[in-house]
């Protein structure tokens, strides 16, 4: 059995849902960033995703010339500003 990544709400463990998402990164105001890959995991009870397992670097810049295809391929984005606490 291994120890990883939980859901403190329902007590029990993440599990992964789908490997090598391809995640759009974006600047505060939502214009383009960076694409990343990550582990896209879940919640058993409640459903709740979580990206995890980011790669050491990104894999595209917003200002190389192929992102704009590439972003086309995207699985989520987020919004790279992360928010406080409340
Ligand atoms: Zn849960």
């Amino acid at each position: 059995m291994s120890i990883n990544y939980a859901c403190v709400g329902c007590s029990t463990l993440l599990r992964p849902r789908k490997n090598d998402v391809c995640v759009h990164i974006t600047m505060e105001d939502g214009s383009n960033y960076q694409l990343w890959q990550a582990d896209l995991w879940e919640c058993p009870d409640c459903g709740n995703q979580t990206l995890l397992g980011y790669g050491q670097m990104c894999w595209a810049e917003h200002y190389e010339p192929d992102f704009n295809r590439h972003v086309k391929t995207a699985d989520f984005t987020i919004n790279g500003q992360s928010k406080a606490l409340s």
